[in-house]
């Protein structure tokens, strides 16, 4: 019986063993954590908009129909291609395939202090403490309260937009938090780099109308205890520093034998599996993936999604001995929500240009078909989501640290 043994539950791992589960194959699946964690609803919880609850599975829930897959909670700390194998909590599993699905973790290019004082925001676990952390300060409304977002990509766009908004929400209430600014500050001279020239522009000016302060063109080059100095010499008075400056790969790729690509990935050939071990696949965050013009595919749920399926789809093949297929990947086009009826979209892979409503319906529908592998009932975040892009009413829940749940009406609670 053939045996696959998968490193990470996140939207690759998940995808890859389910799909081999669904088929009868015998599938252990290794993560640090009891749940999955859907990552792109992450700034939600930050900004209390979510409970924690609300954007973690238990892996326990996902896999209880399929009998095949053993889900084992243990930290990875080795990996070896040559026997098909990894360590976790001191044991070795080895497989007759190995799938390295273990994404990103922050990168912090060195910045002096930006490990030490800057928050990430690649968990559940740094979303809480994120957001325990800015409800002690707005509490306590005890200067300064500005917030400083590091980066512009669609990470560092949507926090900010969610922190203009908080800010704003407590403006209206006459609560002395609303004393607090969103920073957002990119070294690059436009916001959302990857998107036209015209989305840089209303990204810009919808954060900038929702109250956040943009910084382009500067670059953060230290990070500490009372704020962030920028490379124009000025600085910005800050206890709360987000780190959406880029990534890199899980650390555990470096422990692979084979020398990390860019951004300490591993890169993978056009069928998924790592040069020289026909039975090794990476997928998802920690992956360098050829797309059809031969560069990498950007970190994206819906690539880490379609190709832990199709990792998934090509061990199946090798069961029934037939060739390999390369990855065609399915280009649903990028998208990032601003803030409350502001959102941009270039939809499909000719990138067809909307803003606003149109352009959070697309949003939607893509983070639903990512939901949909974790969640069956995708409804109730739907329900929830246009009810936080419409309404103004929802932005008052945040500030009493209360919100709206999703309501998944699971029964097996994750141990966050
Ligand atoms: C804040 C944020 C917002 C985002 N928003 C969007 C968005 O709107 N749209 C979009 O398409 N993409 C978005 N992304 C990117 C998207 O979430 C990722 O591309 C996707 O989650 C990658 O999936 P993955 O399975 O490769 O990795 P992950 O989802 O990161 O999963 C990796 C798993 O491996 C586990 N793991 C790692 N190392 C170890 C170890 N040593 N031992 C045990 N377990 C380990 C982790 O616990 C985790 O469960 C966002 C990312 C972030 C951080």
């Amino acid at each position: 019986m053939t045996h696959v043994v998968v490193a990470g539950a996140g939207l690759a791992g998940i995808a890859c063993a389910h799909e081999l589960g669904k088929k009868g194959v015998d599938v252990t699946l290794v993560d640090r954590n009891d749940y999955h964690q859907f990552q792109p609803l992450l700034y939600q919880v930050a900004t209390s908009q979510l409970p924690a609850v609300d954007v973690a599975r238990p892996l326990a829930s996902i896999f209880r129909s399929l009998d095949s897959v053993r889900v084992i909670q243990a930290e990875i700390t080795d990996l070896d291609f040559e026997a098909r194998s990894l360590v976790a909590a001191g044991e070795t599993i080895t497989g007759d395939h190995l799938v390295v699905a273990a994404g990103a973790t922050a990168n912090f290019f060195g910045t002096p202090g930006a490990e030490e004082f800057s928050y990430p925001l690649y968990s559940v676990v740094d979303a809480e403490k994120l957001r325990h952390h800015v409800s002690d300060l707005l509490g306590g409304a005890h200067d300064p309260l500005d917030v400083v977002i590091v980066g512009g990509g669609p990470t560092g766009v949507e926090t900010a937009g969610a922190f203009a908004e908080l800010f704003r929400a407590l403006r209206k209430m006459d609560h002395p938090g609303g004393r607090g600014e969103a920073w957002l500050i990119n070294h690059g001279p436009d916001l959302l780099a990857p998107f036209s020239d015209k989305s840089h522009t209303y990204a810009h000016d919808k954060l900038v109308e929702h109250g956040a302060k943009v910084r382009l063109g500067v670059g953060v080059t230290s990070v500490d205890a009372e704020g962030v100095a920028l490379s124009d010499g000025t600085r910005i008075a800050s206890r709360t520093v987000i780190w959406a400056g880029g990534e890199s790969a899980s650390p555990i790729a470096a422990t692979a034998d084979t020398t990390p690509g860019r951004g300490g990935r591993i890169d993978v050939l056009a069928d998924l599996t790592v040069a020289n071990f026909d039975e090794v696949y990476a997928v998802g965050d920690v992956s360098n993936i050829p797309g059809a013009d031969g560069k990498a595919l950007p970190q994206l749920g819906s690539v880490a999604q379609q190709a832990g399926l199709w990792a998934a789809e090509n061990i199946l093949r090798t069961i029934k001995g037939k060739p390999k297929k390369p990855f065609a990947y399915r280009d649903k086009g990028i998208m990032a929500m601003i803030g409350r009826g502001a959102a941009v979209a270039e939809v499909g892979a000719h990138r067809h240009e909307v803003e606003g409503p149109l352009a959070f319906a697309a949003w939607l529908g893509v983070h639903a078909a990512l939901l949909s592998g974790a969640h069956s009932k995708v409804d109730a975040f739907l329900s929830w989501a246009w009810d936080y892009f419409d309404s103004d009413h929802s932005a008052i829940v945040e500030c009493h640290g209360d919100p709206k749940r999703i309501a998944w009406a699971d029964d097996v609670k994750p141990t966050i």
